[in-house]
């Protein structure tokens, strides 16, 4: 059977997409998986210039807020520092500067910070950054690169995990269904009666399984697999897909280059 994946669940009610993946086993899914966290290059805020802070919060500690503040990322226009042409200096093709002024009481959101770039900025705009009491100022510039969620969470693109695809078969005429239903997650029931669909829906075949095969048996379907990817805001989705593949592939490449070398 040839590899294939496709789209079984936008994830437009909880922001958690669910892929198909046919055909292969569960160390390349997993191989995939680790790729999408640790190896997604995303923009992040890493280096913070306080001018001035006297807000209740340490500096290392707003700093710290504001690395984790997902920004809008264009892998497109901009490139690692370590593969930039300036070699890590810092330029237009590999950093983004944001400045932020702020003295009125109340709280400051990440939507409060000025980006060298409009097209990089907070994916949330509401995010609280920090309150300010009366007086109390907050100035800084702070300076966002690509990076890796290998290297800190902050980089992560999505939160990824893979389950095995099965399928549920109900015998709701048991003569023990009454008693046995109480072993069963209350996920799984709707209106008293085992549903299948939330049993998929929730992913509870794991769960499920083995409790009464009798009256709920969980058939997994060989070599297919179900990628759930829940996006942190920076890339669409299919983008941290192709991103995740390429890097793969890359990664591969210079195996074989090396080995070629040899
Ligand atoms: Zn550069």
């Amino acid at each position: 059977m040839s590899m294939s994946i496709t789209l079984k669940d936008a994830g437009k009610k909880d922001g958690v997409s669910v892929f198909v993946v046919k055909g292969t086993t569960p160390a390349f899914v997993n191989a995939i998986r680790r790729t999408i966290i640790g190896r997604v290059p995303t923009m992040a805020i890493d280096v913070v210039e306080f001018q001035k802070n006297s807000s209740a919060m340490y500096d290392e500690v707003i700093a710290h807020r504001l690395g984790l503040l997902p920004l809008t990322t264009d892998l497109k226009s901009y490139k690692l520092r370590k593969e930039c042409s300036c070699e890590g200096a810092g330029c237009a093709r590999c950093t983004v500067k944001f400045t932020l002024k702020a003295k009125t009481e109340g709280y400051v959101y990440a939507e409060e910070l000025k980006s060298s770039d409009p097209a990089i900025k907070p994916v949330y705009p509401k995010m609280p950054i920090v309150k300010l009491l009366k007086g109390q100022e907050l100035e800084f510039e702070a300076t966002a690169v690509l990076g890796f969620g290998s290297e800190h969470v902050k980089w992560a693109a999505a939160h990824a995990w893979h389950t095995h695809d099965a399928t549920v078969k109900l015998n709701q005429k048991h003569a023990d269904l009454a008693k046995e239903l109480e072993k069963f997650p209350p996920q799984a029931l709707k209106n008293g009666k085992l549903d299948a669909d939330l049993i998929a829906e929730h992913n509870l075949f794991d769960v499920v399984d083995g409790i009464n095969n009798d009256i709920c048996k969980v058939e997994y379907v060989p070599d297919t697999f179900l990628l759930h990817v829940e996006n942190f805001g920076q890339l669409k989705t299919k983008e941290i897909l192709l991103t995740a593949f390429e890097r793969l592939r890359l990664d591969v490449a210079t195996l074989e280059e090396s080995m070629k070398s040899e």
